[in-house]
C-alpha cells in the first residue's frame, strides 16, 4: 500500500486527494496539505476510486475498425494531415482539446499545430466554460488574470455568487465560505440566480433576476456608486484609465433603480439594498461563472462585474476582488500554454508581432501560425461546410457538449478524416472516428493543472498504464516525430514538457506579461515529482509564488492601469407564442461531463439516476402534465424527450435540464441538441442558458 498525493480531475476547485492502492482497489481521501481544500472532499472526489478500472475501456490503436500498432496509426494521422495540408492548406487541419488535459499534453498540442502545422486551429472546450472571463480579463486587466484567492472568500464581509449553483459545481469551496459563515456570521452571502438552488436555499438573499439580465444588474450597480458617490476617487485616479468615458456611458443609459429594476424583474427595494449593501462592503468579493459565462453578452456582464470591483476598489486587497470560477480542473492551464485557437503560449497574443516573433524563436520555427485560428463553433461550422477535412478530438465529447448538436455531428461526417484520443471505449463522438487513440486516464498519467486560484498541482500517476493505452503527450510527440518534427518533440517525460512550458513563460518576460513561473524553468525530474502546489506568477526572484495580483495597483496592460470600458447590458433572449419556454442547461451535484467517469460510479447514480427537464408546477399544470411524465422538448434544432420534474424554484415560463445524458448512455436527453450555435462576438462563448422551445406532453 502506498499513499500517492495527486488531485481531482473533476472541477475548477483542485482538491487534493491522497490515493491509496492495495489489492481491494483505489481508496481516496482529501489531502490535508493541500490549500484548496485542506483534507475536504465533495461527492464525486470521494468516488473517484469507483471510476478506475478496465471496464469500458478503450486498450489499443484503431485505424480504420481495425486494430493497429501506435507506430502504424501514428504515421496514419501523420499521413492523412499532410496529404490534407497538401490538397487544402495547414487551416484544413484542426485540434479540438479539452481542459481534462494536463497542461503538458495542452502545451505539446498547442506547439504542434500552432509552431509547427502553421496554423491556430486548435481550440478547446474550455472555450464553452471560460472563454468569456478570459476575455472580460484581458480588456480590463490587460491579461488573463484572476486577481484573488480562495481564502478571500473565507476572509470577505460579503460574498456574490452570481451565476453560479456553487453548492453543487464547485462544493469544497462552497463548504470553505459556509465554514467561515459559520465560525463568523456576520460575513453575507448573496445569491444572483434566475433559479432557487441549492446554493441560493443557505444564502443570507437571493435575488431571483430574470434570465439574461445580470448585465443590467451590474451596470445598476455602477450608476448606483456614481450617483451616490460610492466610489473610491483615489484608486480610480492612481491605477486606472477611462473612467470618464465609462460613467457618462453610464449615466446616458439612465440605470436608475426604475429601469434596472424592469430590466432585471427585481423590486427596487430589493435593488436598493443590495446596492448599498455593497458599496458599504469593502471587503466583497462576486464570484462568477457559467450563469455569466455562457451567454450572448457574456464578455459585456463580466466586465460590467470586474468594473464595478475597480470603481468602489475592491480589489487586490484581501477578501475583496471578481473571482472567476473556472468548470474544469485544468481550464486554467489551457490558457496557460495557448490552448485557446486566439492566444499564444504563456498567455501571449497571437496578434502581436513581437509576441509572435519570441515564440518563433523559443520554438526554433519558421512555421508559427500567422494568425488566429477558428473558435470552437465555427471550427465544427468549417467542417461542416468543408473548410476542414482533418480533426483530431482529444479527451472530450463534443457531440454532446457543442451546441447545435445534430450539426456537430454532420460536421464530423462531413470530415475526411476524424480522431479520437480517449480513455473509454464508446462515446457519441468516438462513434464517427476513423481512428480511435487509448488514452492514459486518472491516475495513469503525470503532469500538472492549475485550478481556478491560480495554483498549479501535480496529477501524479500512481496506476499502471492499461493495455496500449499513452498520455496524450506522448501519441502527439509520435505524430510529430512522423510528420517530420522529431527534434523538436524528443520530451522523454512530462517534466521535461513542463521545464520547456517554464522557461518559455519567462523567455524575455522583464514583468510585462503576467504569467512567469521561470522559477520552475530548471527544476529536476525529482523537484517536479516532488513539486508542492503553488500560486503563479512564481518569476526566479519570487518562488513562493503570489497569492493576490493587483495589490499593488499595477496591471498588465500597456500603460500599467487597468482600463474601463463601455460595457454595455443587452436583453437576453426571449421566448416566442411558438416556443413559449426559455431552457436552461447546467449541470447536476454528482455527474461530471458526459458521465463517461462518474456514471461508472452506482453511489454517484444513487443521487440523481436520470435526465429530466425541471419545470415549475403551475406550467406543468398548463401544459396538460404531470410530475414525472414523459415530455417532448423541442425546436428547430432537435427534440429530447425527457421527464418532468416539478420544481418550484424555477420562475414561470423557464426550464432547466442537466447536461450530462446522451445517446451512449441511451437516453434522448442530449441537451445541446436544442441550443442554437449562438455566441459571445468577442469571446466565442456560446449561450447555453436560454434556449427557446416548445413543451409538449406524450
Ligand atoms: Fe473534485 Fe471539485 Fe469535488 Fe474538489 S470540489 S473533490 S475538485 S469535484
Amino acid at each position: 500500500m502506498a499513499d500517492i498525493k495527486t488531485t481531482c480531475p473533476y472541477c475548477g476547485v483542485g482538491c487534493g486527494v491522497t490515493a491509496t492502492t492495495s489489492e481491494a482497489g483505489v481508496s481516496v481521501r482529501g489531502d490535508e496539505s493541500h490549500p484548496a481544500n485542506n483534507g475536504r472532499l465533495c461527492v464525486k472526489g470521494s468516488a473517484l476510486g469507483d471510476t478506475v478500472g478496465l471496464e469500458r475501456r478503450l486498450l489499443y490503436p484503431q485505424v480504420d475498425g481495425l486494430r493497429a500498432s501506435w507506430d502504424h496509426a501514428a504515421q496514419q494521422i501523420a499521413r492523412r494531415m499532410q496529404d490534407t495540408i497538401k490538397r487544402y492548406g495547414p487551416d484544413a487541419v484542426a485540434f479540438y482539446v479539452s481542459g481534462q488535459l494536463l497542461t503538458e499534453d495542452y502545451y505539446v498540442a498547442n506547439k504542434l499545430m500552432k509552431g509547427f502545422i502553421g496554423s491556430a486551429n486548435i481550440d478547446t472546450n474550455s472555450r464553452l466554460c471560460m472563454s468569456t472571463a478570459v476575455a472580460a480579463h484581458k480588456q480590463i486587466f490587460g491579461s488573463d488574470s484572476v486577481p484573488g484567492c480562495y481564502e478571500d472568500l473565507e476572509l470577505a464581509d460579503l460574498v456574490i455568487l452570481v451565476g453560479s449553483n456553487m453548492a453543487w459545481t464547485h462544493p469544497v469551496v462552497y463548504q470553505r465560505i459556509i465554514a467561515a459563515k459559520k465560525a463568523r456570521p456576520s460575513l453575507q452571502i448573496v445569491v444572483i440566480d434566475p433559479r432557487r438552488t441549492a446554493t441560493a436555499d443557505s444564502a443570507d438573499s437571493h435575488l431571483q433576476l430574470t434570465p439574461g439580465s445580470d448585465g443590467y444588474l451590474f451596470d445598476g450597480l455602477l450608476a448606483y456608486a456614481i450617483a451616490n458617490d460610492h466610489l473610491d476617487h483615489e484608486f480610480i485616479a492612481a491605477h486606472t484609465d477611462g473612467f470618464a468615458a465609462m460613467a457618462a456611458a453610464c449615466s446616458a443609459r439612465n440605470a436608475s433603480l426604475a429601469v434596472t429594476a424592469t430590466a432585471t424583474g427585481l423590486s427596487e427595494v430589493a435593488l436598493d439594498a443590495f446596492y448599498a449593501q455593497v458599496c458599504a462592503t469593502p471587503k466583497t468579493v462576486t464570484v462568477f461563472s457559467q450563469g455569466i459565462n455562457q451567454a450572448a453578452a457574456g464578455v459585456d456582464n463580466a466586465s460590467a462585474i470586474l468594473q464595478c470591483h475597480l470603481a468602489l476598489g475592491q480589489i487586490g486587497k484581501s477578501g475583496a476582488g471578481a473571482f472567476s470560477m473556472t468548470g474544469q480542473p485544468n481550464a486554467m492551464g489551457g490558457r496557460e500554454v495557448g490552448g485557446l485557437a486566439n492566444q499564444l503560449a504563456a498567455h501571449m497574443d497571437i496578434l502581436k508581432p513581437e509576441h509572435r516573433d519570441l515564440v518563433s524563436r523559443f520554438w526554433q520555427t519558421a512555421d508559427l501560425a500567422p494568425r488566429p485560428g477558428l473558435k470552437a463553433v465555427d471550427m465544427f461550422e468549417a467542417m461542416a461546410s468543408g473548410k476542414i477535412r482533418f480533426v483530431w478530438i482529444i479527451a472530450t465529447n463534443p457531440l454532446v457538449s457543442l451546441p447545435d448538436a445534430n450539426r456537430v455531428r454532420d460536421a464530423l461526417i462531413a470530415c475526411d478524416c476524424v480522431v479520437v484520443s480517449d480513455c473509454v471505449d464508446d462515446t457519441d463522438t468516438l462513434r464517427l472516428a476513423d481512428i480511435r487513440l487509448p488514452a492514459a486516464g486518472w491516475g495513469e498519467k503525470d503532469g500538472t493543472v492549475t485550478n481556478s486560484e491560480r495554483c498549479i498541482s501535480r496529477q501524479r500517476a500512481f496506476l499502471p498504464l492499461p493495455g496500449e493505452a499513452k498520455p496524450d503527450w506522448w501519441a502527439l510527440s509520435q505524430v510529430a516525430k512522423h510528420l517530420g518534427h522529431a527534434q523538436a518533440f524528443d520530451y522523454s517525460n512530462s517534466a521535461a514538457i513542463f521545464r520547456e512550458h517554464a522557461a518559455l513563460s519567462a523567455f524575455e518576460n522583464n514583468g510585462s506579461r503576467d504569467f512567469n513561473i521561470g522559477a520552475l524553468a530548471t527544476c529536476s525530474d525529482a523537484d517536479y515529482d516532488a513539486l508542492m502546489p503553488v500560486q503563479w506568477p512564481m518569476p526566479i526572484a519570487k518562488p513562493e509564488g503570489t497569492a493576490r495580483l493587483f495589490s499593488d495597483g499595477h496591471f498588465f496592460t500597456a500603460s500599467g492601469r487597468a482600463q474601463f470600458i463601455d460595457a454595455h447590458p443587452q436583453a437576453a433572449k426571449t421566448s416566442s407564442p411558438n416556443l413559449p419556454f426559455l431552457l436552461n442547461s447546467g449541470r447536476i451535484r454528482d455527474q461530471w461531463h458526459t458521465m463517461t467517469r462518474t456514471g461508472r460510479s452506482a453511489r454517484l447514480l444513487s443521487h440523481i439516476a436520470e435526465p429530466f427537464i425541471a419545470l415549475h408546477p403551475d406550467d406543468l399544470a398548463q401544459i396538460g402534465a404531470e410530475h414525472e411524465q414523459l415530455l417532448s422538448v423541442h425546436n428547430s434544432f432537435g427534440e429530447c424527450v425527457v421527464p418532468a420534474m416539478a420544481d418550484s424554484g424555477i420562475a414561470r415560463g423557464h426550464a432547466f435540464m442537466p447536461i450530462h445524458w446522451s445517446a451512449s448512455n441511451a437516453s434522448q436527453a442530449r441537451v445541446g441538441s436544442l441550443v442554437a450555435p449562438l455566441c459571445d462576438p468577442v469571446s466565442g462563448q456560446p449561450a447555453f442558458k436560454q434556449s427557446p422551445v416548445a413543451i409538449t406532453p406524450l
